[in-house]
């Protein structure tokens, strides 16, 4: 998890090639490379039945129709992703592990990503090390669940409750601790806890599990109604991309809408305002004196006021009020169907709220207030008909409340 709880962003060193990785990875990776390939042979297995190789089979025609529906989604979630996502896969390769000798289980992951890897090949920053290496892991964590379901398990019919469970826990941990370490080997700056993946990422991860444990009962009771599972998990790779998406329209210190994004739905609110009638107040606001809080502070307890404020701002506006974040110190609020004297209330409220706010920060003084906003008020229609005019006035606007002393809110009318 990463500052904000669940802002992402894309990964600078997703494309690292081997050569040229911090040392440590590559011993780590030969390691992993060679227990995924002693497991098979020093787990003692029975030949499969025919039964096995009947879901077998099942298993890996889902997860092909599952990646071949998914290839868009995927392919663009290559770009997006700042920790190598979730890999739907899991579901298969986790029932795998429930229904199934590991070796064959084995086989099933590497051909499944095999598959995965060809439909993504010319993705920049897929290298083939590092798609070895998930295949890796996922057949050390698909034994390691195995292992535990076997304690577990009765060893007939369907999987139980408790073998499902323990060996559902087993791969989500074995999984999450062996990505970490890579990453931790890759990056030995982040901490750890920011490696663990995002809660929606996490959340996902246990989704996916969840399908695996009911693919692997319905393969012990009616195996070819696992193909119901495949339109689902497609449906559920399509959320989590514009999960995604709805990210990379965020400020990633503020977790406020970037100012493109802002803009976006300025334009659309003006145009639904111009066809109706009706009016959209703009607030720009702007920190006073806030290079002296870097200066005096540090620009960490700076991001920390920057923040502060921007909780302060979302909170004395509506849910569908659009915040963005306008640049360095400055923010931007979109009030739909606010005309001038509403507008300033809001105003007033925000400038009153961020005037009591105390910051409390892990840098420089642990505490910082005293701050203060200026705070420009422009409304559509008498401040012009584009975002661009209306933005120009309560830019204006807060120019007249920095000349009038500070901690004030000017209205353009
Ligand atoms: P005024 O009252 O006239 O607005 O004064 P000011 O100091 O707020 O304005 P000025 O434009 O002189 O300084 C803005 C400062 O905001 C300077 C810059 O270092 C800081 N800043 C911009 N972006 C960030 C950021 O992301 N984090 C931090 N910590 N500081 C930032
Ligand atoms: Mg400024
Ligand atoms: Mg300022």
């Amino acid at each position: 998890m990463d500052q904000q709880g669940e802002f992402t962003a894309v990964h600078p060193s997703g494309g690292t090639r081997l050569r040229t990785a911090p040392p440590g990875v590559l011993p780590y990776y030969l390691v992993l490379e060679a227990a995924a390939v002693a497991l098979p042979f020093l787990v003692p297995s029975t030949a499969p039945t025919a039964r096995e190789w009947l879901s077998f089979a099942i298993l890996l025609g889902s997860a092909v129709a599952q990646a071949e529906l998914s290839a868009q989604a995927e392919r663009m979630q290559r770009f997006l992703a700042r920790n190598p996502h979730v890999s739907l896969s899991s579901v298969w390769i986790f029932a795998a592990a429930l229904v199934m000798p590991p070796g064959l289980a084995a086989v099933l992951t590497v051909l499944i990503y095999v598959h995965a890897w060809l439909r993504t090949a010319d993705v920049p920053g897929v290298r083939p090390y590092r798609v070895t290496c998930s295949v890796a892991t996922c057949v050390v964590t698909a034994f390691a669940a195995w292992a535990v379901a076997d304690v577990f398990g009765t060893g007939a019919g369907a999987p139980g409750v408790a073998e499902t469970v323990a060996a559902g826990l087993t791969f989500f941990l074995v999984n999450t601790l062996l990505v970490m370490i890579g990453f931790k080997l890759h990056e030995p700056s982040r901490p750890w806890l920011s490696l663990a993946g995002s809660v929606p990422e996490n959340v996902l991860d246990a989704a996916t599990l969840c399908f695996g444990g009911v693919a692997a009962v319905l393969l012990t009771a009616q195996p070819w109604l696992v193909a119901l599972l495949v339109l689902p998990l497609v449906l559920l790779r399509r959320g989590e991309l514009g999960r995604q998406l709805a990210l990379r329209a965020r400020d990633h210190t503020t977790g406020l809408l970037t100012i493109a994004e802002w803009r976006a739905r300025a334009e659309a609110e003006l145009e639904r305002a111009r066809r109706t009638g009706g009016a959209c107040g703009i607030l720009m606001i702007d920190l006073d004196h806030f290079k002296r809080v870097n200066d005096t502070h540090g620009h960490l307890a700076g991001d920390d006021v920057l923040r502060a404020v921007a909780r302060a701002v979302r909170g004395e506006v509506r849910i569908y009020d659009a915040v963005g974040r306008f640049g360095g110190e400055e923010f931007v609020v979109l009030l739909p169907g606010i005309g001038p004297g509403h507008a300033a209330a809001v105003a007033e409220r925000i400038r009153d709220a961020v005037a009591g706010l105390v910051v409390e920060t892990a840098h420089g003084p642990g505490r910082i207030d005293g701050l203060s906003v200026s705070i420009g008020v422009a409304v559509h229609p008498a401040a012009g008909h584009g975002v661009d005019q209306v933005l120009g006035a309560a830019d204006k606007a807060v120019y007249e409340a920095k000349n009038t002393g500070r901690n004030r809110v000017c209205v353009r009318r």
